[in-house]
């Protein structure tokens, strides 16, 4: 089993260092494993929910030391970012270049509308915030930085009901990660643990199997990871996505070739 998403306490909504993330995918029989904190901006925004840039260079040691001493394990050294055009050149040179992290992965938290920054976990509330983070989501995918998308999926956890602009949005997404040949997210942390109510019942936020009957149409591949905040879930719902990728026929892209390290 592989998992590329794992988060540690330096995010300040987790637990674990890469040491702690390294034994318990060695006890759950994990073969690689990617860290993957959620990436301190130049500009410290949004520090609530990740590391300020002084924790940087401890970060990238942390896990080059857990490289070390757990070498019969495959792991790599990664980041989840969110993506803007006055960031790209700090991820293409600082993480990429100086740091020389395996690979980056998109995860799309925020997203720009009319002049201020919202949540994609909270704030698609109407088409138009829906259509915001499309478009944002396929502008951050294109610029090539990225191994993979994180749950592009995530508009399920606030936009409730599948309608004609959630089959448009996903059509978008879908398009792009076909052309872009970049590997979509089915997300075990949301698998496992992510419910919302609606008022057709209840179903799972993200993935949100709608949006994974249209990926059928594409000729896309899909990653399953579990996104764990805690150690012990550095597994939760691996098992579950590949068998949800596999009920759809949706084929699992071939990650080994990060552990030669990302060519940007
Ligand atoms: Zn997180
Ligand atoms: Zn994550």
């Amino acid at each position: 089993m592989e998992n590329y998403h794992t988060h540690t306490f330096r995010c300040n909504h987790a637990e674990g260092d890469a040491s702690d993330y390294a034994q318990a995918a060695i006890d759950k029989g994990l073969t690689i494993l990617g860290i993957t904190d959620h990436t301190p901006l130049p500009d410290n925004r949004w520090l609530y929910m990740r590391m300020g840039l002084s924790a940087l260079p401890v970060y990238a040691r942390a896990i080059e030391e857990a490289q070390d001493a757990y070498a019969d394990l495959t792991i790599l050294k990664g980041m989840e970012c969110e993506w803007a055009p006055e960031y790209h050149n700090f991820f293409h040179e600082v993480l990429l270049g100086e740091y020389r992290f395996d690979y980056l992965v998109l995860g799309c938290h925020f997203f720009p509308f009319q002049g201020s920054w919202l949540s994609s976990h909270v704030d698609i509330v109407s088409p138009k915030r829906l259509l915001a983070y499309t478009r944002f989501l396929i502008e951050s995918m294109q610029s090539g930085l990225f191994a993979f998308v994180a749950h592009p999926d995530l508009f399920g956890l606030s936009y409730f009901e599948w309608d004609e602009n959630t089959k448009a949005a996903s059509k978008e997404i879908l398009s792009a990660a076909q052309e872009l040949h970049l590997p979509l997210e089915i997300n075990g942390y949301g698998l496992m643990n992510r419910i919302v109510r609606t008022k057709k019942g209840e179903r799972t936020a993200y993935p949100w199997l709608a949006f994974w009957e249209v990926a059928k149409d594409y000729d896309i591949k899909v990653v399953v990871n579990s996104d764990a905040h805690y150690p012990n879930n550095v597994d939760q719902g691996i098992l579950e996505g590949q068998d949800l990728a596999k009920s759809l026929g949706l084929p699992l892209a071939n990650m080994n070739y990060l552990k030669g390290g990302c060519d940007v």
